[in-house]
């Protein structure tokens, strides 16, 4: 079998990248080790930045988003029994924020790939690349017992955290950096309405929240764990009533609770790998970056990376210019260590630390006060949340 990119792991990244290079006529396959309803079922964030919207409509998958998801014009923070809005629009010259799961993203691009007929493997097993620094790389596999080998000019790895892509590179190439963090977020989803017609983020004495939605009728909330917490000893009520603990008493009295229709532990980590590409691999969204959470922008780097690769895939087969390819890695991480900057320091204002004693803490409420108390700290807080502007390539 043959393409131009073979693309490994058919998340967000991957399926993006897919059908932004169908469209533009460059031949892609996608090679994914689950099964589709497995990767449909996963749910993770909720909020795209203005870039990662635009670039799901110039795909073509933009409309069941544009009629269905909840367009944010700004987002609170909360602490001290205060409610902060941040208006994202005022302070960054209109632009806003999209609250459209990504579970639905998922949904619209696997639709679209299904219905243009490009070429996908799901199941597959024992995803292997090859000859990454040649001029013929290869990926095999396996599928319900049989063995494929396709040849390919490019592999983009979309393969997530856990993915085969980054573990391929010689050991030594990559240099890693990590901060794992001493908590996580216990996550619940309901049907119910949400609290507030934005986002709240709390900080609070017991920990951090997180109010959050996908729709006008479901709701997702967060709240902040100890890093060994088991998901299983929080009941629905033990959930609910930890949550409006840490709200101001009148959002917690305007709380409705509910039954839940997923629980779960996410672990908060930072992680970037340099660089993001060995040879002809190129390492995009989870495989080469992780963000915690607190900043909304771990699938809106997914979408970042996937914008940089195809537009210099796009002057690579259009006009020959594989010049190009050696600054994907340099692009691309100039952009996320800014993303991480901005999550790390979210995550740093928001959560309780262990460590953290009563100066730390006054500290921490101090500098919340001053961000919102003054016009430039709001602005700094709204630039990032909305996205830094993607990088042109020329
Ligand atoms: C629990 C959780 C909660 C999150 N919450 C938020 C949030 O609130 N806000 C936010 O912005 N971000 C959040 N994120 C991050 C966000 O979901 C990711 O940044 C985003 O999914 C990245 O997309 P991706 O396509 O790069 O990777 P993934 O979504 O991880 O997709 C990788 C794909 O590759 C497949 N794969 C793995 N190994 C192989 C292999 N060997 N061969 C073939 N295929 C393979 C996987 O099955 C998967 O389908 C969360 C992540 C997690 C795990």
């Amino acid at each position: 079998m043959k393409t131009q990119v073979a693309i490994i792991g058919a998340g967000p990244s991957g399926l993006l990248l897919g059908q932004l290079l169908h469209n533009a006529g460059i031949d892609n396959v996608i090679i994914e080790r689950q099964d589709p309803d497995y990767v449909l079922g996963r749910i993770r964030a909720g909020v795209l930045e203005q870039g990662m919207v635009d670039l799901l409509r110039e795909a073509g998958v933009g409309a069941r988003m544009d009629f269905e998801g909840l367009v944010h014009d700004g987002f609170e923070l909360a602490f001290d029994g205060r409610r902060e809005h941040i208006d994202l629009k005022g302070l960054t010259g209109g632009k806003t924020v999209m609250i459209y799961g990504q579970t639905e993203v998922t949904r619209d691009l696997m639709e679209a790939r299904a219905a243009s007929g490009a070429r996908s493997f799901y199941n597959a097993a024992q995803v292997q690349p090859h000859d990454l620094k040649g001029d013929a790389p290869y990926v095999t596999f396996e599928q319900d017992g049989e063995q494929f080998r396709l040849d390919c000019d490019y592999i983009a790895g979309c393969d997530g955290f856990h993915g085969v892509s980054r573990k391929s590179i010689p050991a030594g190439v990559l240099k890693e950096f990590e901060r794992v963090y001493p908590f996580g977020w216990l996550g619940v989803l309901a049907d119910t309405p949400p609290v507030s017609d934005e986002l709240i983020y709390a900080n609070h004495e017991r920990g951090f929240a997180l109010c959050s939605m996908r729709s006008p009728t479901r709701t997702r909330y967060y709240v902040q764990v100890s890093a060994d917490e088991k998901v299983d000893d929080w009941s629905d009520e033990r959930f609910w009533n930890e949550l409006k603990s840490r709200l101001p008493e009148r959002t917690a009295a305007k709380l409705v609770t509910g039954p839940s229709i997923e629980k779960s532990i996410a672990p908060l980590r930072s992680f970037v790998v340099e660089p993001m590409q060995y040879g002809r691999l190129f390492l995009l969204g989870d495989a080469a970056h992780i963000v915690p959470p607190t900043g909304a922008k771990g699938l809106n780097l997914a979408a970042s990376d996937v914008n940089t690769l195809f537009r210099i895939l796009l002057k690579v087969y259009g006009e020959g210019r594989t010049d190009l390819l050696e600054q994907y890695s340099a692009i691309c991480l100039r952009r996320i260590w800014k993303a991480e900057r901005f999550s790390w320091w979210m995550t740093s204002l928001l959560h309780r630390f262990p460590e953290m004693d009563a100066f730390g803490r006054r500290m921490q409420q101090t500098e919340l006060d001053y961000y919102v108390s003054s016009e430039a700290g709001r602005r700094t807080i709204a630039e990032n949340y909305v996205g830094l502007p993607y990088e042109a390539i020329e």
